[in-house]
């Protein structure tokens, strides 16, 4: 692990004259870094404010720490199954040992992070960069006003840009203490496996935390899901494998219920669900782990009179440009995808927009990302849900892992390639979802084609490498051209080629 750096050092602000700034960046997630560097292309004077921990969600408590404890449990999942086919006795897992490497990742991220703003004003230019560990606060439209350990100073910035994030939503009958009932930012604090807990809400954030612990196999698992599946935005398909998954693994899903009593009894959490046809039960376990969103923060960061018009999903903003014109916000804050690449799209787009003039719109349909599963998910642009919510007619292609040569080497064919089409000649790419192994490296090639709105020609010709998951798109796309290597015509269960009109499918037939 590096060496941490004491920023106070370049702090160049001084509290008796008031310091001007091009532009102020409040937030150091990976929105607020994001657009600080992208102002620093343009050689203006930045001042960037954090007030916990630089990196933000994109670091602790969030993306980068939640993927180091999935890799973690992955590999001990795999080592567990292998132990069993190889004869040899499972390893033991520590739960000190497996947190101080996921502390370990993010402080080598944020070490990454720091190394490179301390460099910053060496290599492009003395009194460019400031970073300021301080909790800041709008004055006026121009005023920053920013809380340091041991005193408060103003500065002045042309423009200002909001970067201050979200945390988790708690709920108000909830005892949420971060010990026993935990929100994602108590992981962390906890001490050792627990052998029992029960996650609230079967969104992204809580089938990753069922799927890391379920992985692990230390702790039993209990979800609960107001619904009839988890992940109620995802195509059926690709819920059923996860689900699935999580069933083998030991998760228990509570389907269909609906929490009337969570509380904290004799240091164990009890809570009590109903279910559909009125039954009750309750349940007794060590943890629980609340996950049901994440609210934006803007309180404390400026007055209303300012005239920064948001609402309960964050602050409105057109094109990251809020009511009020020299303010802008990016990341979680605003009313839209809360993600690392959004946010740092918007960080870059709103300095782009301020200091220049963005080269490409900020849209926001074809946006790759991933769920870490099991397997893991990845997704770029529309689902079956989403296209049908838009009266789209659609061609929909897929492939089962079971013919992809390289899932066949991996011993591991659980999976599929799912790609959406237009329904016409041209069949420009709508959107695709892989289920899988590599799923997350499958996506890119197609990503690409969507945002040039360019037809599947191009990847039915490439030279894909041998074996590699992405020739599992290839031969989806030769599908959809009737000119596929392995026939849908034969392979029925593995290859399904099929057109969607008004919701009714019908397979094609060439
Ligand atoms: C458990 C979990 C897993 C996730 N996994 C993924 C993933 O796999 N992939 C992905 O793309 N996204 C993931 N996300 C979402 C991602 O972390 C967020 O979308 C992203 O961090 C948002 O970036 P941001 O810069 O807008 O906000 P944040 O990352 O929240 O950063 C905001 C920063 O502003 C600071 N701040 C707040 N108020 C002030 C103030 N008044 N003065 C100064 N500083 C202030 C905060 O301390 C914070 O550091 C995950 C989130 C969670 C919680």
């Amino acid at each position: 692990m590096g060496q941490f750096i004491d920023y106070q050092q370049f702090d160049s602000t001084k509290s008796s004259c008031m310091e001007k700034f091009d532009v102020c960046v409040i937030g150091a997630g990976p929105a607020g870094y994001a657009a600080a560097m992208r102002a620093i292309d343009f050689k203006k004077k930045v001042l960037l404010v954090e007030k916990r921990q630089l990196g933000g969600a994109g670091i602790h408590h969030g993306a980068l720490s939640s993927k180091t404890w999935w890799e973690l449990s992955r590999e001990f999942y795999h080592i567990r199954v292998q132990s069993q086919v190889y004869n040899f006795d499972a390893p033991k897992i520590n739960f000190s040992k497996a947190k101080s490497e996921v502390l370990a990742a993010g402080h080598e991220r944020m070490n990454l992070l720091e190394h490179h703003m301390y460099n910053l004003n060496i290599s492009h230019g003395e009194g460019l960069f400031t970073y300021i560990a301080g909790n800041a606060r709008l004055l006026d439209k121009t005023t920053v006003e920013i809380t340091k350990t041991d005193e408060k100073i103003e500065v002045h910035a042309d423009y200002i840009v909001l970067a201050t994030g979200s945390r988790p939503r708690n709920l108000p009958h909830i005892p949420t203490d971060e010990k026993i009932i935990m929100t994602s930012e108590g992981i962390e604090k906890m001490d050792d496996f627990p052998r029992n807990m029960v996650i609230l809400g079967a969104g992204v954030i809580g089938c990753e935390f069922a799927t890391i612990f379920s992985h692990f196999g230390q702790t039993k698992v209990n979800l609960i899901d107001k619904g009839d599946r988890i992940l109620p935005f995802e195509d059926e398909d690709v819920v059923r494998v996860i689900e699935n998954n999580l069933e083998e693994h030991g998760v228990v899903i509570h389907r269909n219920s609906r929490l009337i009593e969570m509380k904290i009894e004799d240091e164990m959490v009890v809570y009590t669900l109903e279910y559909t046809d009125g039954s009750k039960e309750v349940f007794r376990v060590e943890k629980a782990l609340i996950s049901v969103g994440r609210i934006p923060n803007y309180e404390n960061i400026f007055d209303e009179s300012l005239g920064i018009e948001v609402d309960e999903r964050g602050i409105i903003d057109d094109l990251t440009q809020t009511s009020v014109p020299n303010i802008y916000a990016v990341g979680d804050i605003t009313a839209d995808i809360a993600l690392v690449n959004v946010g740092e799209l918007e960080g870059r787009y709103a300095i782009e927009r301020i200091f220049g003039k963005p080269k490409k719109p900020l849209i926001y349909e074809n946006i790759s990302a991933i769920m870490f599963l099991s397997p893991e998910v990845a997704g770029v642009g529309l689902n079956e849900i989403k296209a049908k919510e838009q009266g789209i007619d659609y061609k929909v292609v897929s492939l089962d892992y079971s013919c992809i040569s390289r899932a066949i080497a991996m011993r591991n064919t659980q999976g599929f390639i799912k790609i959406l089409v237009t329904n016409d000649e041209e069949m420009k790419i709508l959107g695709m979802r892989v289920v899988g192994e590599h799923a997350s490296s499958a996506i890119q090639a197609v990503a690409l084609l969507i945002s040039m709105g360019q037809g599947i020609e191009e990847l039915a010709e490439l030279i894909h490498p041998h074996p590699s998951i992405i020739e599992g798109i290839q031969e989806c796309v030769r599908m959809l051209l009737n000119k596929s290597i392995l026939k849908p015509s034969v392979l029925r269960e593995a290859m399904k080629c099929r057109s969607c009109t008004g919701g009714v499918y019908e397979d094609i037939v060439f």
